[in-house]
């Protein structure tokens, strides 16, 4: 399909920097900088709205302490970090002036993505950003994190802050020209619809010296925005006046392509961000009102609560032989849970008095796998 139909409707553009294109000689690099920040002013200019997510803090804090990233321990990581962000930024910020432009810092960690209020406040920081006309420039606050809430890469940040700023389309540049089906050929492919497994083991291993991802969480990356139902593009950021080029409509790269059914809104986060507390066991009958009948799930047919929620906390549904089949947000804490299981409504107005809530899961807050 051409490509400029593709990317018709594309208003919000999310860019992801990989660290190899803003390196050089193991410092970052202004001129490198300022090459991608004229392209994305060009975009700019053209009436789209950028977000940048720049990887590129732990790069850049080596060089300053002029130590070997492959030899130094987490602690001393996230120290790089905290000394690299800053020089990040200002390299960020001296280009974009360049071109007429301010840019905020918004630094997130996995946990800011997986509660939904701390996601909406940062969608209502960068829509902000947007409408005050400057430009949000992302990274993962890697100096605050420990390993149970880092995304870890830029490439997953990046498919999760397309979600946070509802952006229709995500460019990940890097030093490669796309996706290769087999690397002895060599044409990226052009468009890809689906990620599977088979696809996944093409993709192999490593990311560059630089960076920490690699084709692997890129393709992890578009399998959310394909769901997401929005686009993802692999190019490489070498490429003269890429991002314009691609606007225009060239086929450089490769394209992800979502389309149809879609998950949208507050489903959207539920799908790819809440993280399940608990899981509830629920009979056949009920599995069958929420897949068929498109039925909110009732306390009659939960069967087994597992794990320590609250109100409001996602958890997953398990079937009767322990297979996952969806995730929701639940109206009962786990122990009010283990008290109505399997009771019907009646039961628990007696149980519970007047004030309850009808359903365990209302069908707007449920997702199925
Ligand atoms: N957040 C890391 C940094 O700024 C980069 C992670 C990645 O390479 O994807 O250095």
């Amino acid at each position: 399909m051409p490509r400029r139909e593709l990317l018709r409707n594309v208003r919000r553009i999310v860019v992801k920097i990989g660290s190899s294109l803003i390196t050089e000689n193991g410092m970052i690099s202004n001129r490198r900088i300022l090459r991608l920040v004229r392209d994305m002013a060009g975009l700019l200019r053209k009436g789209y709205e950028v977000v940048v997510v720049s990887s590129g803090a732990i790069s850049a804090g080596c060089g300053a302490l002029k130590k070997d990233r492959r030899l130094m321990s987490i602690p001393e990581k996230q120290a790089a970090a905290a000394v690299g962000q800053i020089l990040l930024m200002n390299e960020y910020r001296a280009c974009f002036k360049k071109e007429g432009f301010e840019i905020g810092q918004i630094l997130l960690t996995e946990d800011d993505v997986k509660h939904r209020r701390r996601f909406l406040n940062s969608r209502h920081t960068m829509n902000t950003l947007i409408e005050m006309g400057a430009v949000p420039v992302v990274n993962e606050n890697d100096s605050v994190v420990v390993k149970e809430i880092k995304f870890g890469d830029n490439d997953t940040l990046s498919a999760h802050v397309t979600n946070i700023v509802q952006a229709d389309l995500l460019i990940l540049l890097s030093d490669i020209d796309g996706f290769y089906m087999d690397l002895a050929d060599p044409y990226p492919v052009e468009e890809i619809y689906k990620i599977d497994e088979g696809l996944i083991a093409r993709a192999g291993g490593s990311g560059s010296v630089h960076g920490t991802g690699g084709m692997v969480t890129k393709l992890r990356a578009a399998d959310i925005i394909i769901k997401s139902g929005e686009k993802m593009i692999i190019a490489n950021g070498n490429t003269t006046g890429v991002l314009g080029r691609i606007m225009k409509g060239e086929k450089l790269g490769t394209i992800f392509v979502g389309r149809g059914n879609s998950l949208k809104g507050k489903k959207r986060w539920i799908a790819f961000s809440a993280r399940a507390r608990g899981f509830l066991t629920i009979d056949d009958g009920a599995v069958r009102a929420l897949t068929e009948k498109k039925k909110s799930l009732l306390a009659t047919g939960v069967t087994g609560v597992k794990g320590k929620f609250d109100l409001g906390d996602a958890v997953e549904l398990l079937n009767s032989s322990g297979v996952a089949i969806g995730k929701g947000i639940v109206n009962y804490t786990s122990e009010e849970l283990a008290i109505i299981k399997g009771k019907k409504t009646s039961e628990i107005r007696t149980i519970l008095g007047e004030t309850f809530f009808e359903e365990v899961i209302n069908r707007d807050n449920l997702i199925l796998y």
